[in-house]
């Protein structure tokens, strides 16, 4: 019989942007500042338009101006400077996305004030360091920890496994657990007998991309897991042909698992609330409100 916690990332999420709005709203009333966050898209990529265009819907609602440049594929990097280096030095924009294609030095060019997502190297060094603070984490690693703590699971001297290594989820979700002291083996695709190594996690973060890779057998009983993978598999009952699934084994994780994040309806809901939420922060840290 499935015994696990559901964790639920759509009523979180949804806590999240009332807290948002109302934060927005208190900025308007006191200093009447209204957070903007400026979104830069380099390309024609359909699946980084779909991100931005949903970005942009969602500031609305909460009372973030939103502002955007979208240039083509063949830009130059000369010309992607002067829009980054136009919004670090404009004040009503108070955070910075920048959706590239690839990864690529251009990160380092958006002020770490305004890096909203995170993913500056200064804000990762100062994530790994002791005693530093980021101005800014990579959105879904937080939202996993922000899960974790939403849930009332304790971090601290607890076997964390991440099970992948990327720049925007793995790495980061492992400094932000060592930062609340938990202990935290990494899995990776060369790594030898992941399951040996998973079996041993309090809290197991999973961003993969390998559908249904968690089984059982992986898994410690009342372990707490956060499934971050999205993966497509073929589904002929389903109208588009396929469903998604995450990289945790849903059905057997229930079983043996104390928590578990669905997939969808666990970590994906959050993206978008815990983005915005960087956006009224860095208002208040440029006005130094509290
Ligand atoms: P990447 O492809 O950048 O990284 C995948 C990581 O998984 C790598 O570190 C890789 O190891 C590791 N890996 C690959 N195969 C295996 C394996 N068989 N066993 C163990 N580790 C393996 O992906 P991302 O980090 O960007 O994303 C991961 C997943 O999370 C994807 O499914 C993505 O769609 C999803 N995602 C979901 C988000 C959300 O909002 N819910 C947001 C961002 C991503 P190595 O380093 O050795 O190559």
């Amino acid at each position: 019989e499935p015994s696990a916690k559901v964790i639920d990332g759509k009523s979180v999420a949804k806590q999240i942007k009332e807290e948002i709005s109302a934060e927005v709203s208190k900025l308007k009333e006191e200093i009447g500042v209204v957070p903007g966050l400026a979104v830069v898209l380099v390309g024609d990529g359909k699946d980084s338009a779909t991100y931005v265009r949903n970005k942009k819907k969602a500031c609305e609602p909460v009372g973030i101006n939103s502002f955007e440049v979208h240039l083509p594929d063949d830009a130059s990097e000369e010309e992607l400077l002067k829009f980054i280096s136009g919004f670090n030095g404009d004040l009503s924009v108070h955070g910075i996305l920048v959706q590239l294609p690839l990864l690529s030095n251009i990160l380092n060019a958006v002020t770490i004030e305004k890096d909203v997502d995170g993913f500056h190297p200064l804000n990762i060094g100062r994530l790994a360091m002791q005693g530093r603070e980021p101005l800014f984490v990579p959105c879904t690693p937080k939202r996993c920890i922000g899960l974790l703590h939403r849930y009332g699971v304790e971090i601290k001297g607890k076997t964390a496994v991440v099970i992948g290594q990327s720049n925007i989820v793995g790495m980061p979700a492992a400094l932000l657990l060592q930062k609340e002291d938990a202990t935290v083996p990494t899995v990776h695709s060369r790594t030898m007998n992941p399951e040996e190594i998973t079996r041993q996690a309090d809290i197991i973060i999973s961003a993969v991309g390998q559908p249904n890779m968690v089984r059982d057998n992986w898994i410690k009983p009342d372990a707490v897991i956060i499934d971050v993978g999205i993966n497509p598999v073929e589904d002929a009952s389903s109208p588009r042909g396929y469903r998604l699934v995450g990289d945790v084994c849903y059905e057997e994780a229930c079983k043996i698992a104390a928590a578990v994040t669905p997939v969808p309806g666990g970590v994906g809901p959050m993206t978008i609330a815990t983005l915005l939420s960087n956006t009224p922060s860095s208002a208040k840290r440029a006005y130094n409100i509290k």
